[in-house]
């Protein structure tokens, strides 16, 4: 069965975990949608944007040569012109690198001949048939094969004559290409291809970007190609992504943040329960304590003050039975006291130097008639020449009264005690061993904590308030000094004191 606060931290847990799974699975949901969707709309935007780019490359080349075959339509109609006034146009016209004109039955009116090789590549174009379809099909053709370009203008006393033309590769790139592209208010990587695909123009290094996707341009520049490029992790796809691993991550250290509050809560709260049971079992402990020496003393002293008693020998027993009940009375007042004192900061103490071994028999002393009266085998091992130790003597003496009192209760059917006081690693340890009932592992580490009690059977039995050690690590601690157990169930146990040689 749960306890309340258990039952509350799974509640909770439940409360939040289950909305927080439902809005991961939402959240997943439609960040899958919102991925795909903005794959689509950036692919859209980037066609549209594409296709006004190719658009405008368009138009401004066809506004410069219409501008270039306006001029020229004006020097040919200006009667019979002469070679100078047309290469004059042609100097101030750097996009235009080569101009043919020839006359109506083929033959080349300008300039006087053909430049090497370019006869071969003009020609097939201005015979009879290509004029028939430029004439029908309107002024202008541009062939894709080596893009010249065609128009059919009319000579001074209208007969038909054709300018054919070739473009300035750099001239195009610079003046068209770089100043529409590069004035576009846009991050894209744009590219333009030439129908051989390779590259004429980039408005920013390419790198490892992606192509998205191209479109191609229409009469002005046919099988040329405006391209659309992607730098890497720049797709919105990717972008979506980092968002969700954010979020995700976001998510995660929520649920990590209240699940971590709610589990030391609960921990929290079992430690509170625990330390409240610990406390009433302290109160009923110690009231037990107080009671049973004192009602011994009582019945002892009222046997004596009837005078009952007439064997001198059996008074002086109970005498000494009255005087060690008062001290055990004494003691468990002063631990009492002591631990309060720790617990509110009050405790004190006085160091001064002190010899250990007369430190160490006294303490025994108090303890020489219940360690005879149970038959204790008690063995006593002192370095010679132990330097004084600063110390709080009587704080030193009652911890190791608490241990020696502890070795005595928790012993079984095989009753020694020994006591070894020796230097070892810059201070002095004064161990405590018993062949007693022992302590479990995994228990040694409590048995220092306040109120704590091992609950076994064969220990409950036993008298204790469960504030014995707490003291003893207070006190070992305050001497800047260390206690520890080294036990086996069954076996017995080794309490040893460590204190730093000088005090702390
Ligand atoms: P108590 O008043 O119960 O003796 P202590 O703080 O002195 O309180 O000891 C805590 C617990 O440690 C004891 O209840 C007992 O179970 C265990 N313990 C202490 N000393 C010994 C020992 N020498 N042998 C076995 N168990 C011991």
């Amino acid at each position: 069965m749960l306890s309340p606060s258990a039952r509350f931290s799974a509640l909770a847990l439940l409360a939040i975990v289950a909305p927080a799974t439902i809005v991961a699975i939402l959240g997943y949901v439609s960040i899958r949608q919102w991925e795909a969707s903005s794959e689509l709309l950036y692919r859209e935007q980037a066609r549209d944007m594409a296709t006004m780019a190719a658009d405008k490359v368009e138009t401004t080349l066809r506004r410069a040569e219409d501008a270039f075959l306006d001029r020229l339509q004006a020097v040919l109609q200006s009667g019979v012109p002469p070679a100078g006034a047309l290469d004059d146009l042609l100097a101030g016209a750097p996009l235009i690198r080569r101009l043919y004109l020839i006359g109506q039955r083929g033959e080349l009116l300008y300039p006087r001949e053909w430049r090497e090789g370019d006869r071969a590549v003009f020609g097939p174009l201005v015979s009879g048939s290509a004029l028939r379809r430029l004439a029908r099909d309107g002024k202008r053709e541009e062939t894709a094969s080596n893009q010249v370009c065609l128009a059919l203008l009319t000579q001074h006393g209208g007969q038909p004559v054709v300018a054919a033309f070739l473009r300035d590769p750099e001239t195009l790139r610079r003046e068209i290409l770089e100043t529409t592209l590069g004035a576009l208010e846009s991050s894209t990587i744009i590219a333009v291809l030439d129908p051989g695909g390779r590259m004429v123009y980039t408005r920013a290094p390419i790198g490892d970007a992606q192509r998205v996707l191209s479109v191609g341009f229409r009469e002005a520049l046919p099988h040329w190609q405006l391209a659309v490029y992607q730098a890497p992790g720049a797709s919105p796809r990717q972008a979506v992504r980092r968002q969700v691993m954010l979020f995700t991550g976001a998510l995660g250290v929520l649920v990590a943040v209240i699940v971590a509050g709610l589990v030391m809560t609960w921990r929290l709260t079992r430690r509170e329960t625990e330390m409240a049971r610990l406390k009433s079992d302290f109160v009923a402990n110690v009231s037990h304590d107080l009671k049973t020496p004192l009602s011994v003393i009582r019945m002892f002293g009222e046997t004596l003050e009837m005078g009952r008693v007439n064997d001198e020998g059996r008074r002086q027993e109970y005498y000494r039975v009255i005087t060690r009940e008062g001290e055990r009375l004494s003691r468990l007042i002063d631990n009492v006291l002591d631990f309060s004192r720790i617990e509110g900061g009050r405790q004190t103490y006085d160091m001064t130097p002190t010899a250990v071994e007369p430190l160490i028999r006294g303490t025994l002393e108090a303890f020489a008639y219940p360690l005879a009266q149970q038959g204790f085998k008690v063995e006593v091992n002192v370095a010679a020449d132990l330097p004084e130790v600063t110390m709080d003597a009587d704080a030193v003496g009652q911890a190791l009264a608490n241990l020696i009192d502890n070795a005595i209760k928790y012993s079984g059917d095989d009753r020694a005690l020994t006591l070894d006081a020796r230097v070892a690693d810059g201070s002095l340890v004064i161990t405590v061993g018993d062949r007693g009932l022992g302590i479990a592992p995994e228990e040694q580490a409590k048995i220092f904590e306040k109120f704590y009690r091992v609950g076994r059977s064969d220990t409950q039995g036993r008298r204790g308030s469960g504030v014995g050690l707490a003291l003893v690590r207070h006190i070992a601690e305050a001497h800047g000094g260390t206690i520890a157990v080294e036990s086996a169930p069954g076996h017995g146990s080794r309490f040893s004191l460590r204190l730093p040689l000088g005090g702390s």
